[in-house]
């Protein structure tokens, strides 16, 4: 699907099988979904651009290569992005976050919003918009549209799993806007869970049912 990146990488793979696994407990499925945001925050990053700065190692003087341009963000869409945006925050320490609030209704499957915070230069920064499953597409579009609003313009998607429906609505919606996913699985159901999917990642995250 053009857009899209699915991280076929045996860790990514296997990490995501452990995880999709009903017997698997909170705190196991927690310590995956920041082990995958780490790489899949390598993933992301894979392209940024460089720059040099002079530095002095303990034998001499060099142009070391460091990451050019203003501090990134990272935008979860709450609650299930949070967990995502930590693990990649162990990785990209010094990165900006954004947050947003967004809740899916259960009866029209529409995004409702109830927080936003976000840095004030976001037309000057890379975004990296998180979520683990990209169902409907209805709430990262939502999300997008909200930093689009506010200036954004240099934004990536990152999720656990991306339901078909999802990926193509966001690409229709967002087509500047990349894809980055562990997995791009069968299809949605009639109450919008992704197929074979893992379940409610909110809730297998934070041990809600
Ligand atoms: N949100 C989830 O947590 N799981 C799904 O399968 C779809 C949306």
């Amino acid at each position: 699907m053009p857009g899209v990146t699915v991280l076929t990488h045996p860790l990514v793979q296997h990490k995501l099988s452990l995880m999709r696994d009903k017997t698997l407990p909170t705190s196991g499925f927690r310590r995956l979904v920041r082990e995958i945001a780490m790489l899949l925050a390598y993933e992301v990053t894979r392209d940024l651009p460089m720059a040099t700065k002079r530095i002095q190692t303990p034998l001499e003087a060099m142009d070391a290569p460091v990451i050019e341009g203003k501090k990134l963000v990272l935008a979860p869409i709450l609650r299930a992005g949070l967990s995502l945006a930590e693990g990649m925050l162990e990785l990209i320490p010094s990165a900006r976050v954004a947050h947003i609030g967004l809740y899916r209704d259960h009866d029209t499957l529409e995004a409702v919003e109830y927080f936003f915070k976000a840095p004030q230069d976001l037309e000057d920064r890379l975004i990296i918009v998180t979520d683990p499953m990209l169902a409907t597409g209805n709430s990262a579009i939502a999300a997008i549209e909200r930093l689009k609003a506010r200036g954004a313009q240099d934004i990536r998607y990152v999720c656990l799993l991306a339901a078909p429906e999802g990926a193509e609505a966001l690409s229709k919606a967002h087509p500047d806007v990349p894809i980055f996913t562990a997995a791009l699985d069968r299809e949605l159901n009639e109450k919008g869970y992704i197929l074979p999917g893992l379940g409610d990642a909110g809730d297998r995250i934070y041990g809600t049912k």
